[in-house]
């Protein structure tokens, strides 16, 4: 089956919901098990007590393992319950983390300040370093953690070489955070990951109104990350895994077109003389475009820009004048947003634009809409040149 195929059917048997489209909402902590027999054998029960599953949480692990062709997955109450998740199952103390210096803010906090704790220790590393990651290698290195692109700076890692350099003599499981490129998007097995992150949160649930996060493996690594999410008491409500199927079934005609107002809003801003620089895998003059071309089977919808240095009016007024972009965390929803990037933290690598960089998400609103929106707050620009 084709993935947009895969978006409809997967996760459905009308046999089992009573001839309902959509898989129902199964509210449940006690299972009822009908004999002794089915209670001896407890644990090989699919349904058998409400933190493991009912039938609308198994669904969305079904449907996201299958579209982005890894074994299985475990659901999370957030994206960032997932990360930790993760790396709580693959790590033990004494270990050795190599840790993308570009990665999610909370997730380098995880690290510095719980794994640590916990005797597992972290070394950060250039997004841009490839198969040169052999390097940083020790011989208690268990994890090579990826996130591409890189969160608010958008760099394209090379998955594949680090992916070919980790397992080249080493028993070392590769992470991915693949939120930005969705299940749909980056095939993070044929590219050599072993466990796929997602905040579902973003463009799985799409409307901006549920916090979830999977986990998909591959076959060799389910069980160990199937008993570390069991042991520290990983559940999901049924509702919320019910809002992340919902968002699944249009996540290809959703992306498709953030993709494309993602791309007239980068167009249009790199034509406007106050912008240096545009942050977008997907724009042909980002470095990281040859990389996502080749890896990748779209883009999503957020991306970043810089401001020539001699901008000196603050974002402040540039941002409070926009009408159709919120100030908001998170992105992956129905609306557009726009947040300043200045504050990155970095400590391998250095992050120093040239002038105000902001990050975008490009949202479902007509893209005529938005650049007049863009156009009358880059006016408080004008004019501000040094
Ligand atoms: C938002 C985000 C997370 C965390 O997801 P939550 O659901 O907000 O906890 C993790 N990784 C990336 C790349 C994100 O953008």
């Amino acid at each position: 089956m084709k993935d947009q195929t895969i978006l409809v059917t997967s996760g459905r048997n009308a046999s089992e919901q009573f001839g309902a489209v959509n898989p129902p909402v199964v509210h449940a902590s006690t299972i009822l098990m009908p004999s002794t027999k089915e209670l001896r054998d407890y644990d090989s029960m699919k349904y058998r007590y409400g933190r493991h599953g009912m039938p609308t949480q198994h669904a969305l692990m079904d449907a996201m393992a299958e579209l982005e062709g890894g074994y299985k997955a475990v659901l999370s109450p957030s994206g960032l319950a997932a990360v930790t998740t993760a790396l709580q199952a693959f790590l033990n103390a004494g270990d050795h983390l190599l840790m993308v210096d570009t990665v999610y803010e909370p997730t380098r906090n995880f690290c510095d300040k719980h794994l640590a704790r916990f005797g597992v220790e972290t070394t950060y590393y250039d997004p841009l370093i490839g198969a040169g990651i052999a390097a940083l290698i020790k011989p208690n290195t268990k994890v090579v953690f990826t996130e591409s692109p890189g969160s608010r700076t958008f760099e394209i890692q090379d998955i594949p070489g680090i992916s070919a350099a980790a397992k080249a003599n080493n028993d070392i499981t590769v992470m991915t955070d693949n939120t930005w490129g969705t299940p749909l998007y980056f095939k993070a097995f044929d590219k050599g990951v072993d466990i796929s992150i997602h905040a579902a949160t973003k463009y799985i649930v799409g409307h901006s109104d549920a916090m979830l996060g999977v986990i998909t493996a591959r076959e060799s690594h389910w069980q160990r990350l199937l008993d570390c999410n069991r042991t520290i008491g990983m559940a999901v409500a049924p509702d919320d895994a019910y809002l992340g199927l919902r968002g699944f079934r249009t996540l290809s005609v959703r992306l498709r077109q953030h993709q494309e107002t993602a791309m007239a809003l980068c167009t249009w801003l790199n034509e406007q003389p106050e912008v240096s620089r545009i942050l977008y895998p997907a724009w042909p003059q980002d470095p990281g475009y040859s990389l996502w071309k080749r890896d990748y089977l779209g883009a999503t919808g957020l991306f970043g820009f810089v401001l020539k240095g001699g901008v000196t009016r603050q974002s402040d007024a540039f941002l409070d004048a926009l009408e159709h972009f919120g100030m908001g965390f998170s992105w992956g929803g129905f609306e557009s947003l726009m947040i300043p990037n200045s504050k990155v933290k970095r400590t391998a690598t250095v992050w120093r634009p040239e002038g105000l960089s902001f990050r975008c998400h490009a949202g479902l609103e007509d893209a005529s809409d938005l650049i007049a929106d863009l156009d009358q707050a880059f006016e408080g620009f004008r004019g501000q040149m040094e």
